[in-house]
């Protein structure tokens, strides 16, 4: 077995340009599966399909219960020598609807000018399966693979991953891995490949303001009966000023300011902010204004009113005091706040600055973030270059929010992503596709990192740097 750190990867992706017509064709008939979390429809059976593929590659794979949808859970052990990868996806998807505005059917893939059209075939079925067809590549060219891996399968990512956390610290032992890598979202938008190093966390809250126990007439009880929109809108007031930033007490505490390694990966990255603004039809950006466009997602806090309800908002007049009033707002939360501090955090400038709003929360999810100096990277990304021809653009942190601290906290693990899909894969919406070059890629880059990692057993991180 080839593990020079300078492997050489000409017959192992020889043998996927052999293969790419059956890997797709077996593509197809998973993707022609539905798997709907949301609903239950076909999730066992595709939890058993998705298993026996597995099984027959000869991992070791156990269907394992949740108090919601199983998890799939595979493993091949070679050696003490080698670092462990844990590779996680998700074999669930999103509901199809709305169906008439699909051009063929969600669950009848159909190829269209180099693009696979189906539910599910970027987000994640595509995705997690190119890393599987990477690790039965490896098994057919060599015989064995260069580390040891485990595979996670999720059931559950598209309502939430409720049952994550809990199954995640429950299973601490059987998870225990070196990193985790996973294949999800889009590449950036300009068609380069990422390699994303953390998420934002997300605390939803509710601040409920009451007034009298009806609504009244503005003319008979206005100066006399409090309004609650009024309660709400001193409130929030006093959450963020016009400078963009948020005024509750201790907001920053622990937010860790971004290294100079994670601001000049953040300041490579390609954008064209006026052209953001032109499509967008706006004439500035949010305040703070010095911020740097890929900080504010990475390394921003942020507090944002996502409705403020109450009273009359229908044509013409109506001249009501009303008597209750809720505003709805969300927090992104960087490394290392968390959701729980900050919730206490918010309560606690709620019951000084207006006691009578109640204030609830759904929960939350914390940041994560992985250290760009992490021993895995230069490979990892050593290992998308021989595969693509191309290094990545490194991602300190996401603006949107998955549940990956279950890793980077729970497990304590470093975590990568390393995503294959096209940018305009419509995951989430009609026509979802994935260009079928992204899905041969991914096979021949999910084999390459775990080749480059394999290869860390035989030699220090360190001869790795460049
Ligand atoms: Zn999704």
């Amino acid at each position: 077995m080839d593990r020079s750190p300078t492997p050489n990867l000409d017959d192992v992706f020889a043998y996927v340009d052999e293969h790419a017509q059956a890997f797709l064709a077996r593509l197809i008939d998973y993707v022609r599966r539905p798997s709907i979390s949301a609903y239950g429809e076909g999730i066992g059976e595709v939890a058993e399909y998705i298993a026996s593929v597995m099984r027959e590659m000869g991992l070791s794979v156990r269907i394992m219960p949740t108090s919601g949808w199983s998890m799939v859970f595979g493993e091949y052990f070679v050696g003490g020598n080698v670092p462990t990868v844990l590779l996680y996806g998700h074999y669930d998807v999103q509901p199809p609807d709305p169906l008439e505005e699909w051009i063929s059917p969600p669950f009848e893939p159909t190829i269209r000018g180099g693009r696979l059209y189906a539910r599910g075939v970027g987000d994640n079925k595509g995705q997690h399966f190119a890393l599987l067809m990477a690790l039965e590549t490896l098994l057919a060219c060599w015989g064995a693979l260069p580390c040891n891996v485990k595979v996670l399968l999720e059931g559950e990512e598209e309502v939430g991953s409720p049952h994550m956390p809990e199954f995640v610290s429950e299973h601490r032992d059987e998870l225990k891995a070196d990193m985790v890598i996973f294949s999800d979202g889009p590449v950036h938008e300009n068609g380069q490949s990422t390699l994303c190093f953390g998420v934002r966390g997300v605390l939803d809250i509710e601040l409920r303001a009451y007034g009298a126990n009806r609504d009244l007439h503005s003319g008979h009880w206005g100066g006399i009966a409090p309004n609650p929109l009024w309660t709400l809108v001193h409130l929030l007031a006093t959450m963020k000023n016009e400078r963009g930033e948020v005024t509750i007490d201790g907001f920053y505490e622990h937010v860790l300011p971004i290294t100079e390694k994670e601001r000049e990966a953040l300041e490579q990255l390609p954008i064209d902010v006026d052209e953001v603004k032109h499509s967008l039809g706006l004439k500035r950006l949010d305040e703070p204004k010095e911020r740097g466009y890929f900080e504010r997602l990475a390394a921003g806090p942020t507090l944002t009113i996502n409705g403020i309800h109450g009273g009359y908002g229908g044509p013409g007049s109506k001249t009501v005091l009303p008597h209750e009033a809720v505003a709805k707002c969300d927090i992104r939360l960087v490394e290392a706040q968390t959701a729980e501090e900050i919730l206490a955090k918010v309560k606690a400038h709620v019951q000084r600055f207006a006691p009578e709003v109640s204030v609830s929360s759904h929960g939350g999810m914390d940041p994560s973030k992985t250290s760009l100096d992490s021993p895995f990277t230069v490979p990892i990304r050593e290992a998308i270059r021989a595969a693509q021809g191309a290094y990545p653009l490194l991602v300190p942190a996401m603006g949107a929010s998955i549940p990956e601290y279950v890793f980077t906290k729970t497990l304590g693990i470093p975590t990568f992503g390393v995503p294959y899909a096209n940018a305009d894969e419509a995951n989430h919406a009609p026509n979802e596709n994935m260009e079928i070059a992204r899905f041969f890629s991914g096979i021949k880059t999910g084999a390459a990192i775990l080749i480059y990692l394999g290869a860390i057993g035989y030699c220090e991180p360190s001869a790795w740097k460049r």
